[in-house]
């Protein structure tokens, strides 16, 4: 068998398209959606991830305010550029690009941001909202994720999901993500035990591991939606948890890395700041 390529290109490329619609809707109105991305310090990997949304804002129409910090900010000069981001009317959403320098507390920053603006979700406000069910700014990358094993158009009601990861911003939304889709979910983590008895009866599989290649063909059920969130660099390359090539042979449907679930990230981070635009307007 070799499985279907879920593509993050092209459904970024037709999410997009109605973003534009959207964002031109709010213009008429006389409303130009911001985003406010906060780079401090100087690390490589990040100034990419920055730069990638920023041409995404660009692409849309979206407006962007780059600010850029340098290694040596304090805490407090960080909690003042957000306080004062967060009653500027021009800015929809706020973005503190993870993780900072050593020295700053990331959870302390991420819940100065006014909850309305927090695009990437983060906020202890809008996890809590999405794990209670009500209406909140959901994380980008289990949102794009979703959106993916989605669009296979699979009733995923009743289906044993297993999401490999926990950490708070992919791991645990995900999974509650797709609890609220009625699947049976698996959580599983570097403690777990056995691990591929629990990815064999996988009919989704979501790998968030942040290891190269960790789940291989043996792991995976025949048919299974397998969804590879893992961004890893060797030898100069980018990887995915998933051995794309092998897994593909069982998978029934598969994302590739580069070009799955990063692309449907900053699509998704996009979505959220057009929202917050709407809200505002
Ligand atoms: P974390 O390092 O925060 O979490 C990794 C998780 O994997 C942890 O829960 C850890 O368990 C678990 N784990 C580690 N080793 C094993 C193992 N041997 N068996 C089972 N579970 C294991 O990473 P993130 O969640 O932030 O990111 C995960 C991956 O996704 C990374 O490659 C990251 O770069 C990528 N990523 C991609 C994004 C995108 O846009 N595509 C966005 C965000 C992240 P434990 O909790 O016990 O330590």
């Amino acid at each position: 068998m070799s499985a279907i390529r879920i593509d993050g290109k092209t459904l970024s490329a037709e999410l997009r398209e109605k973003l534009k619609e959207r964002v031109n809707a709010l213009k008429a109105r006389g409303i130009t959606p911001g985003l406010a991305v906060i780079l401090v310090g100087e690390d490589e990997a990040s100034k990419i991830y920055v730069r990638n949304k920023e041409n995404g804002c660009e692409e849309i129409g979206v407006k962007s305010f780059s600010y850029r910090l340098p290694e040596t900010a304090t805490q407090s000069e960080l909690e003042e550029l957000i306080k004062k981001l967060n009653k500027d009317e021009n800015v929809n959403g706020i973005l503190v690009q993870l993780p900072l320098p050593n020295g700053l507390d990331e959870q302390k920053a991420l819940a100065l941001i006014d909850a309305k603006k927090d695009v990437d979700g983060f906020h202890i406000e809008n996890m809590g909202k999405l794990l209670i069910g009500t209406e909140g700014v959901v994380a980008c990358t289990p949102k794009g994720a979703m959106y993916m094993i989605r669009s296979t158009g699979i009733d995923l009601s009743g289906k044993h999901a297993v999401v490999i990861g926990r950490s708070n911003i992919v791991g645990k939304p995900m999974s509650v993500l797709l609890l609220g889709a009625n699947c049976t979910v698996t959580m599983c983590h570097s403690r777990t035990q056995n691990l591929k008895e629990f990815t064999k009866t996988a009919d989704i599989l979501v790998a968030a591991v942040g290891k190269a290649k960790f789940i291989t063909a043996d792991m995976v059920k025949p048919g299974a939606v397998v969804i590879d969130v893992g961004i890893n660099r060797v030898d100069g390359k980018v990887v995915g948890d998933v051995d794309y090539d092998s897994v593909s042979e069982v998978a029934g449907y598969i994302t590739p890395v580069p070009g799955g679930v990063g692309k449907m990230t900053i699509t998704m981070l996009l979505d959220n700041t057009v929202e917050a635009a709407e809200r505002y307007a």
